[in-house]
Formats: structure tokens, C-alpha cells, sequence
């Protein structure tokens, strides 16, 4: 048995004007044909697909077509996006005869030209192995689900967490849903509920958020016998694309038409608690700082949500340094800051030296450039492994890297996005987040998994930026219309998730 394999991943913010390019691609790894699973087996969804699926079938082997990853941004550039879905139906079509594909995907991933990144390599691969052959993948929880992506895979699996800590699971249930679809040689029936919603990142929490009880009950549905894939999908709000919107989707063995009553039910559960999800309390920087400085202990953790590089913001806004450097911070303040031309300078002068040059918005108009005048500690290379919220075993490389302190504001600077969710950033820059007072992460929730357990408090910032919690600081032009909460939606019945929808 043939299972081919490859993976398409980035999560793209239309706001962030920086576009994606094959370069970006490159700087997290690309890997074609064997290279896909000796260098990436062992990382995220992939790992978790193929343990589970060697349980089930020992003897398959696991041809690679072709893994493109890159850390959330802007939009892929055109020409980018078509060498990508060249290579993978170059390599689909030289591969040979095969039983089954498998595709790790994000699932609001978009091109210049494409609003549908996801979706167009379904159908391609779809249109190369014709209808026969199952084609299965698995997305993120932020996936904007596309009636193109439903009808060309036969099963899409998505993750039940967020903080996402549970991609190889998600990917041994894609495992566990594709042996099925060979060993029965029957195709599922899946349901698809639009909903027209968008909502607060802030709340996307499905430990202790909101929706939590939702992802309780779909977890209980995939332990019955008949249901391959039970998700609901919040959406990556900052994505500005016709089917915008949070969507819950049922995929079943038999298409029993009983199953039909408990999507519209969750579905209905998912509608009522857009209120309650935009519903956040954030702070301006000034606010964030006061507060802080009242907290006992440290480090306390801001969620700077407006910069996320985890949500594909540029990671360069100067919204919460310019405030820092205001004021002494006893205990001091430690954020990080993506500025190529920054860590240029830090290299210029050298460790130990003087640095004293304009850091940060460059990337984005959301906040101005600031001087930053300190000395250079440390000059790096931002190379690491990220385990925790998002991936495990993933090789992240943010460029050449340095240290720089002006009195009590240490940054990071980098030359290349990367995960500011995560205290590993830091570490690798030899820094200890638990010995500051105050410490960014650029990230709405996911921060949490990976800062709760030490964080003597969180606090959630309140800044301009690509990732921006004000809806209307955003110009959405896309976005089919009504849609929550641009909208006064009366329910959620309406014309557009009607067309998107299925079953
Ligand atoms: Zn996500």
C-alpha cells in the first residue's frame, strides 16, 4: 500500500502587507520526494499521521510529494504559489499508482491570486488521482472552510484545541478516518455548517474559553462508531476572503439523516455565543504597564495580540516599547522585535558596543519607528526547535538575531517572524522570561499553553496592528456580507453560509 504525503502550511493575515515569498519558504525548510518524511517525520501533524497509520496498515510506505511550511504572514506571491502547485502535481503525476493521500495543511492560506490556497491543492490533487483514490488532510482550528476544500477531500480532520496541542492527534484520527475509506472502499457523507461569524482571538480558548463545552461535545461525537471527523473551525479572523467565517462540519460513515439534527444543534451552539466571544478586557500600553507594576511577582505575561506573529502580524509594532522606555520598569521589560535592518545595526557595532538606531514600524503603518539608544549584549543565531502551541519537533530559523538593552527594555531583535508564543524564542537568546518583570508574547491565546504555568499574571494588550481586536480599524472588503459582528445578524440562516454550506 501507497500512501503519498506531503504538506502545504502557513496561516496568512491579508492586513500584514508583507507578501510571502518562495525565500520565506525556504528559511523554514522546503523538502521534496523521500526528504519529506526522513526530515519532517518526526515533526507536528506529519509524525502523528504516520504513527498511527503504521498501527494500521505496517507494511504502506509513505511516498513524499512535497512539504512547503513558512511561519503566518501576508499573502504568498503569485508566482510563489503557482512553482507550488506546479511541484505538487509535477510530483503527484511522477509518483506513480497510489492508494491514498494525506496533506497537512492550515486551511486560511491564501495567494496574491488565489483566495483558496487550501482548497485549490485539494482539487489539484483531487483532479490528479481522479475520485477514487481517498484524499484525506488535516487543518488547524482557525481554518476558513471552503466549499472547495469539502467536496475534493473525502476527509478533513481538524484540531480540537486551542492553544493547539493536539496536531498529531488530529492527524491519527485523518489516519484512522483514511484506513476506513480504503479498507471498506465505501466514501463518507459530510455535513457542513457555515456560520456568518468572526470572533475575538482572545476567547479562542477551548480549555477554559467560551466554546469550551462545544469541543467537549465534539469529542464525545468522534467516539461514535459512525463519525470519521467532527470539527468546529473559529476561523483566522484576519483573513479577508469571501467565505470568512466560523464553520462546524460532520463527517459520517453511513450519512444517516438523524445526523443532520445534531449539526444544526451544535451549530446553533456555536451561533450563540458570538456576544459573549467578543467580549474581552484589554488594556491600552500605558494601562498595561500601570497594571503590571501592581502585580507581586513575576514575570507578568502581555499578550500583545495586535502584533502576533502567530497570527501573521509582522511583529514589529512599537505600540507597547515606546512605553516601556517612558519609564523605569524595576525588574525590567523583555519583547522581541522582527526588524531586519535593526539586527543589521546590532551587528555593525558589535557586542558590547554602543546601539543607538530606529527599531521597528517598518513593516506595517499601525505604529511609528522609535530610536532605541542602548547597548548591543549579544549578537545570535535564531535557530530552534519549537515544541508546545502550534507544533512539535518544528525547526524554526528567525535569521541572525541580537540582544539589545536600553535600561530597563531588553529586545530581541530578529531578522525573520517566527513563534511569539513561545518563551523558546527568549531561551534561545539566552534569556530567562521568568526573570523579568515584564515579558511579550505576540500572540491573542495560544501564549498561555506554553507562559501559564510559571506566569504570576496575563494581561492582553490593546494596540493598532495587522491583528488588530477592533474590527473596524480593518478594512474588510472580501468578506461575504452579513457577517458578525460588522453586521446586526438576526440569524445565522443566511444567503451566503446557506451557499456554503453542505449536506
Ligand atoms: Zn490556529
Amino acid at each position: 500500500m501507497r500512501i503519498a504525503v506531503g504538506q502545504c502550511w502557513q496561516e496568512t493575515n491579508t492586513f500584514n502587507p508583507q507578501v510571502t515569498r518562495w525565500s520565506d519558504f525556504e528559511a523554514m525548510g522546503i523538502a521534496y520526494g523521500d526528504e519529506v518524511v526522513e526530515r519532517y517525520g518526526q515533526t507536528g501533524e506529519l509524525s502523528g499521521f504516520l504513527e498511527e497509520f503504521r498501527k494500521l496498515q505496517p507494511q504502506a510506505e509513505y511516498p513524499g510529494l512535497a512539504r512547503f511550511g513558512c511561519w503566518p504572514s501576508g499573502s504568498i506571491e503569485a508566482g510563489t504559489w503557482k512553482r507550488i502547485k506546479e511541484t505538487f502535481v509535477e510530483r503527484l503525476q511522477a509518483v506513480g499508482k497510489v492508494d491514498g493521500v494525506y496533506l497537512t495543511l492550515h486551511g486560511a492560506l491564501c495567494a496574491e491570486d488565489d483566495p483558496d490556497v487550501t482548497g485549490t491543492l485539494l482539487k489539484l490533487t483531487r483532479d490528479v488521482v481522479g475520485p477514487d483514490i481517498p484524499v484525506v488532510g488535516s487543518l488547524d482550528l482557525h481554518a476558513n472552510i471552503t466549499l472547495q476544500m469539502m467536496q475534493s477531500a473525502d476527509v478533513l480532520s481538524g484540531y480540537h484545541t486551542s492553544p493547539h496541542v493536539d496536531g498529531p492527534q488530529t492527524a491519527a484520527r485523518a489516519a484512522r478516518a483514511l484506513n476506513w475509506l480504503l479498507s471498506s472502499g465505501k466514501k463518507p457523507t459530510t455535513l457542513v455548517r457555515k456560520l456568518p461569524m468572526i470572533t475575538a482571538a482572545e476567547s479562542h480558548n477551548t480549555f477554559v474559553g467560551p466554546p469550551a463545552p462545544l469541543y467537549r461535545r465534539l469529542e464525545e461525537l468522534e467516539r461514535h462508531p459512525d463519525v470519521l471527523s467532527a470539527c468546529l473551525y473559529m476561523a483566522m479572523p484576519w483573513y479577508d476572503q469571501p467565505e470568512l467565517g466560523w464553520t462546524y462540519t460532520l463527517t459520517t460513515k453511513s450519512g444517516s439523516p438523524e445526523w443532520q439534527k445534531v449539526i444544526d444543534d451544535i451549530a446553533k451552539d456555536a451561533w450563540n455565543l458570538r456576544h459573549v466571544m467578543e467580549d474581552v478586557e484589554r488594556f491600552a500600553p500605558d494601562k498595561v504597564v500601570a497594571r503590571a507594576l501592581t502585580v507581586s511577582g513575576k514575570p507578568v505575561v502581555v499578550g500583545d495580540g495586535a502584533d502576533a506573529t502567530n497570527s501573521g502580524s509582522t511583529g514589529d509594532s512599537t505600540s507597547l516599547v515606546i512605553e516601556f522606555l517612558k519609564q523605569p520598569i524595576p525588574g525590567g521589560a523583555l519583547s522581541f522585535m522582527i526588524d531586519r535592518n535593526a539586527v543589521a545595526a546590532a551587528y555593525a557595532a558589535g557586542e558590547g558596543n554602543t546601539f543607538d538606531a530606529q527599531i521597528g514600524g517598518r513593516l506595517a503603518a499601525y505604529s511609528p519607528p522609535v530610536r532605541f539608544q542602548g547597548r548591543v549584549e549579544k549578537l545570535l543565531d535564531m535557530k530552534w526547535i519549537l515544541s508546545g502551541h502550534i507544533c512539535n519537533n518544528l525547526p524554526i530559523d528567525m535569521g541572525r538575531g541580537a540582544v539589545v538593552r536600553s535600561g530597563d527594555v531588553t529586545l530581541v531583535l530578529c531578522e525573520r517572524s517566527g513563534p511569539g508564543s513561545s518563551p523558546k524564542l527568549y531561551e534561545c537568546a539566552g534569556l530567562d522570561p521568568r526573570n523579568f518583570k515584564i515579558v511579550v508574547a505576540k500572540s491573542p491565546a495560544g501564549f498561555r499553553a506554553d507562559y501559564s504555568p510559571f506566569a504570576a499574571d496575563i494581561i492582553l494588550a490593546d494596540c493598532p496592528g495587522p491583528a488588530a481586536a477592533h474590527w473596524a480599524s480593518l478594512k474588510f472588503e472580501q468578506v461575504n456580507r452579513p457577517l458578525f459582528p460588522f453586521d446586526n445578524v438576526a440569524s445565522p440562516d443566511v444567503e451566503w453560509c446557506r451557499n456554503a454550506s453542505m449536506g
